[in-house]
């Protein structure tokens, strides 16, 4: 479908609308407290990957806030469908859109006259996955920094939830990054076990068994459901179970997974590097050529062909 200027359109509050008309009031209890929630999928090759399981996610994160959408799962699908379709005729044919759903509180009740607004925001956008940026990441593997501030402990927000407050993982990147501008950061939880990082999960390997935190302490990262999926079909057994730091330095392999990055190597954990730094290591490798079968794509060459231009 044609577009105006060639713009990326999104749903914003009913309409589908080119996207410098997504204009949400300053007001907006999302933007005043982060009080909103979100959710991303991607797509690969241009077919979209598991929204069913991503909106369950956005619903539960929903109902966890208390934040009525107005709108049910299955039009929320259809919108999305929609959106991305619109959008399509705007990637080139080898990139690929991140596509989320975003829906906030709105407007406190004083502030909805003003603004002509009641009821919740609720916006469907596409945007092209950073690949070039991260390409180097498959080619070196990711060094991952723990930084001294920790996960915001589940007894005060569940790290189950996909909220839009991620001032808890930005502190940690922040610190990571002071330390090594092209680390990821990976934060610990509370006890001291290794939780996650600003979009990330983590998996240790260690004499062919594979590791990963527990969901209470992290967000079930759709990605993270998935390589524990292929893992298990490969024959791998996967403990989902507190680790630490010690287990990190120990780990032969490890890995991250985000909708972005799907299965991503990981060279170094604080500078201790894994599996004498060649990555991918075997296992990792193997569950990478999995995921790359069940999305009929191969999103390494895809983020490898990118260091070539
Ligand atoms: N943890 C956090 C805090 C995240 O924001 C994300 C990204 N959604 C992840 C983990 C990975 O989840 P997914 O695989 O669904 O992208």
């Amino acid at each position: 479908m044609a577009h105006a200027g060639g713009e990326r359109v999104a749903y914003f509050n009913g309409r589908i609308v080119p996207e410098r008309d997504v204009r949400v009031p300053f007001r907006d209890r999302g933007f005043k407290y982060g009080d909103a929630v979100f959710d991303t999928t991607r797509t690969f090759g241009h077919r979209i990957f598991r929204l069913k399981e991503h909106l369950e996610r956005l619903y539960r994160s929903l109902r966890y806030l208390r934040i009525d959408p107005g709108i049910g799962l299955e039009d929320l699908r259809r919108i999305t469908e929609e959106v991305l379709h619109r959008n399509l005729p705007l990637l080139e044919p080898d990139d690929d859109y991140w596509v989320t759903q975003r829906v906030t509180r709105g407007l406190d009740p004083s502030d909805r006259e003003v603004f002509g607004q009641s009821g919740p925001t609720v916006i469907v956008e596409c945007l092209p996955l950073p690949l070039r940026e991260r390409a180097t990441l498959y080619r070196d593997g990711i060094r991952v920094v723990v930084p001294s501030v920790r996960r915001a402990p589940p007894d005060s927000l569940s790290a189950r939830t996909k909220t839009n407050n991620y001032l808890n993982v930005v502190l940690g990147d922040l610190e990571a990054k002071a330390r090594d501008p092209e680390a990821w950061a990976i934060l610990l939880d509370v006890n001291g076990n290794l939780a996650e990082g600003i979009g990330s999960n983590i998996f240790l390997v260690r004499d062919g068994a594979i590791y990963t935190p527990r969901e209470q302490f992290v967000l079930p990262g759709i990605s993270r459901e998935t390589a524990i999926e292929l893992a298990r079909e490969l024959g791998f057994t996967v403990h989902e179970r507190d680790i630490d730091l010690f287990d990190a330095y120990n780990a032969d392999e490890a890995f991250l997974t985000s909708t972005s990055l799907c299965v991503c190597p990981v060279r170094s954990v604080n500078g201790v590097e894994l599996g004498g730094g060649k990555v991918p290591g075997p296992v990792t490798r193997r569950v990478i050529e999995a995921y790359c079968r069940l999305v009929d794509y191969d999103f390494v060459a895809q983020y490898l062909k990118r260091l070539e231009r």
